[in-house]
């Protein structure tokens, strides 16, 4: 290797996404000299597909709704929030002259709905703050120049540097950058690495209706999902929209209980677990069964097929009478009370055999990461290393969608980047006066 070196810089991130971009606008404005290093052509390219390529810069909510929708070890993130929250986030581009709206469920987007805006202001930031940035190297490796400074080796060259900054996100949709180089980096100086696994991942079936394509592309809003393990015990419950496909589920519900579903399958026998979709959660059993029965018997001459349409689209009714061998020809009069009753039930829990997920590159998130025991939750440094820090997905958080991973790589950015500034220097100062 070429031993050409440049000048020892003060903290270096590693990954142009959400974290490591706030992470190095941060270091930038604490007056450390600061270099972000990207391995692609481009900054942020998961941050401009997340949100429908509208970016969900954060949720309005309170931090204890955001560390609730961490299922992935949110109360971890307690030190940080208290240090910048996503008050702090909505702050910041408010005041960049980023204007945000709030949508559903505290969900907030640039008012533009184009997630370049977000980036752009982020941009814009890191020259205000005269962060160096170059694209399209590849950090392939990190070692110790000496026991308070840093070497990073990028194809031919080394930078040196006080403090580093590791964020390089998970490996879930690895083409957009994010291949896990963080794992290997953190695992060579000895941190532990939960192994990543796929979260907020469509989940797989293998039903006749599934298999058979009978209900790909029937979308059902605000569904229950309840997941079962082989004993009939509940593990998880979540509710949202939820979309068949022709491998399984996907859609909100689908992808916020496959966590769940992924270290059930993980940790049982079982080939798989039992999912059950209330279709209709807002009424009882017994109030959906009445209103089969006002619905039939008011209508007698209509088939049941068209009758059930009040409460289903007329596939999902098809793949009911199918499962339940009722005559979808049927005039409404003549359905029996056992099988208004049977009807309801299957409206009530509609049973999915759930074999899996599809794997890590097809998840919106990567589960597992930087053990977190090894890492400082108030300042995201190393407890094993002097100068290490770490933000965003690479450590082992993950959340559902909805704003809530980007403010964990916003927050965990921003909060990185200060300690490691701050840390930087305060050594440098330390070795100015010969301390
Ligand atoms: C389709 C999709 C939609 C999403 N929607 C939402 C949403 O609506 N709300 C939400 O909160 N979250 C969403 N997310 C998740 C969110 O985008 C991520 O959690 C977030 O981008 C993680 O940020 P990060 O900075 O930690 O990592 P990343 O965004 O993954 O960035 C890591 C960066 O590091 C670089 N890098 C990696 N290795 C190296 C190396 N060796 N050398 C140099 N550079 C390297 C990569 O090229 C990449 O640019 C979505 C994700 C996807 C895939």
């Amino acid at each position: 290797m070429d031993d050409h070196m440049e000048p020892m810089w003060d903290v270096i991130v590693i990954g142009a996404g959400p974290s490591g971009l706030m992470a190095a606008i941060e270091a930038g404005h604490r007056g450390a000299r600061t270099l972000l290093i990207e391995k692609g052509k481009r900054p942020g390219r998961k941050l401009l597909i997340s949100g429908g390529g509208r970016c969900n810069v954060t949720n309005a909510r309170g931090i204890d709704h955001i560390i609730e929708n961490t299922p992935g070890n949110g109360r971890f993130l307690y030190s940080v929030f208290r240090q910048w929250s996503n008050e702090d986030i909505i702050a910041f581009f408010m005041g960049l002259g980023v204007a945000l709206k709030e949508e559903d469920r505290g969900r907030m987007f640039p008012v533009t709905d184009r997630a370049d805006t977000v980036l752009d202001a982020l941009l814009q930031l890191l020259d205000k703050y005269q962060v160096t940035v170059r694209y399209n190297q590849e950090v392939s490796m990190i070692t110790h120049q000496d026991e308070f400074s840093w070497n990073i080796h990028v194809q031919d060259d080394i930078y040196v540097t006080r403090a580093i900054i590791i964020a390089t996100g998970g490996c879930s949709v690895p083409q957009t950058g994010s291949t896990g180089d963080g794992y290997r980096f953190a695992k060579s100086i000895g941190h532990t690495i939960v192994e990543p696994y796929p979260t907020s991942v469509p989940l797989m079936a293998d039903d006749l209706w599934i298999k058979e394509r009978f209900l790909q592309g029937v979308a059902v809003r605000g569904t229950l999902l309840t997941a079962y393990d082989e004993k009939g015990k509940v593990f998880a419950k979540e509710e949202g929209d939820l979309l068949f496909t022709h491998f399984g589920l996907s859609g909100p519900a689908a992808l916020r209980i496959s966590q769940y579903i992924v270290k059930f399958l993980a940790r049982s026998a079982g080939t798989h677990a039992i999912v059950t979709v209330d279709l209709l959660p807002g009424l009882s059993k017994e109030e959906v069964f009445s209103k089969i029965q006002q619905t039939t018997k008011g209508n007698g001459k209509k088939l049941i097929r068209s009758l059930l349409r009040d409460f289903l689209s007329e596939r999902f009714a098809d793949v009911l009478l199918f499962i339940l061998q009722i005559d979808s020809q049927m005039e409404g009069a003549h359905l029996s009370k056992k099988d208004a009753e049977k009807i309801a039930s299957l409206i009530k829990a509609f049973p999915v055999h759930v074999t899996g997920t599809l794997g890590l590159s097809k998840a919106t998130v990567t589960g597992g990461g930087v053990f977190l025991k090894e890492v400082n939750p108030a300042t995201l440094a190393s407890k094993k290393e002097h100068g290490l820090y770490f933000c965003g997905e690479v450590l082992d958080v993950h959340a559902h969608t909805g704003g809530y991973n980007i403010t964990v790589a916003f927050s965990t950015g921003h909060v990185a980047g200060n300690h490691a500034a701050e840390y930087a220097i305060q050594t440098n100062l330390a070795f100015l006066l010969g301390k």
